[in-house]
């Protein structure tokens, strides 16, 4: 099951993507209430309540309703998915993005760092989340702009010490982020806080994908590509630390909660790591892709 936002002529809305037609949550959901008596105003509007509230449960049945509409309900219910313009998944998270540096061990040797033996934290902020197409600003702040492809976790239930043995029930579903790097700032600030935190350097999508439907998140192929050109393409079984242990070690001590995005770190091949560096430039087409998740894609333009 894929949950994705989508611009809707009244600000963002949550579809489910059934085949290539995008279903408006929203609507079908307060179809079903009236239906059953209760009160349409309680109907589920954005990825946040649908994570806070729903279920595959709920989800399967809005899928079941699309199919019996009218076909003047079906119009605004139901839309093919390229005439939808698509947002990222959680538009705004409610706070940033949990992220883990070196955790792909050839990464790591490219970046000439030690290997760690614990997951190594920063964060993004909100501001920085831009959706599929949206355009990656190159900041006058930077001379080094780079790319990482990433998988990323959607929290689904809130906990603290999670053990890692059960921490894959925690997640709501996976997509995808470009961990976007002005490597100069990163480089110059000590902590990378800053130089990973432009806006614009968190796209996320295209779409998040249930859990169900990635039961061993390990064995993914991940890849990024710059003007159609690979420039990594790894696995997710090459993560030094897997999505499980990342949850159960962040939440030591830490509350997640739902809708809590934690990017899983980068494989090899960034910018960073060719000789000489080969970093982004403003007119470059950047491409992310996990498998069985989708393609996130982003155009370099130059800000001001
Ligand atoms: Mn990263």
């Amino acid at each position: 099951m894929r949950f994705l936002t989508f611009a809707g002529s009244e600000g963002s809305r949550l579809g489910i993507l059934a085949a290539s037609d995008v279903l408006d949550v929203q609507i079908l959901h307060r179809r079903l209430l009236r239906a059953e008596g209760s009160d349409p105003a309680e109907a589920i509007a954005d990825m946040l309540g649908f994570i806070e509230r729903g279920s595959l449960a709920l989800a399967r049945r809005l899928i079941a309703l699309a199919r019996t509409l009218p076909a003047s309900a079906r119009r605004a219910a139901v839309r093919p998915l390229p005439e939808v313009q698509v947002l990222a998944p959680i538009p705004r998270p409610r706070k940033n993005i949990f992220c883990v540096g070196h955790n792909y061990a050839a990464h790591i040797r490219e970046s000439g760092s030690p290997m760690p033996e614990r997951p190594v934290w920063f964060t993004k902020p909100p501001t920085a989340v831009i959706g599929p197409d949206a355009q990656v600003l190159y900041h006058t702040a930077t001379q080094a702009l780079d790319y990482e492809v990433e998988l990323a976790a959607v929290i689904g239930k809130a906990g603290r010490n999670i053990p890692r043995e059960r921490a894959l029930d925690h997640v709501f579903g996976y997509t995808v982020m470009n961990d976007v790097t002005a490597r100069d700032v990163q480089r110059q600030r000590g902590q990378w806080f800053k130089g990973k935190s432009l806006d614009t350097f968190a796209p996320l999508g295209p779409w998040v994908v249930h859990r169900s439907a990635l039961p061993d998140p390990q064995r993914l192929r991940i890849r990024s590509r710059v003007n159609r050109e690979v420039r990594q393409n790894s696995s997710t079984a090459d993560m030094i630390f897997s999505v499980a242990a990342l949850i159960a070690d962040l939440s030591r001590g830490l509350t997640l909660e739902p809708g809590d995005v934690i990017a899983t770190g980068t494989p090899e091949g960034v910018g960073m790591g060719f000789q000489p560096p080969r970093y982004l430039k403003a007119g470059d087409i950047v491409e992310v892709e996990v498998e069985g998740i989708g393609t996130l894609r982003n155009p370099i333009v130059a800000g001001r």
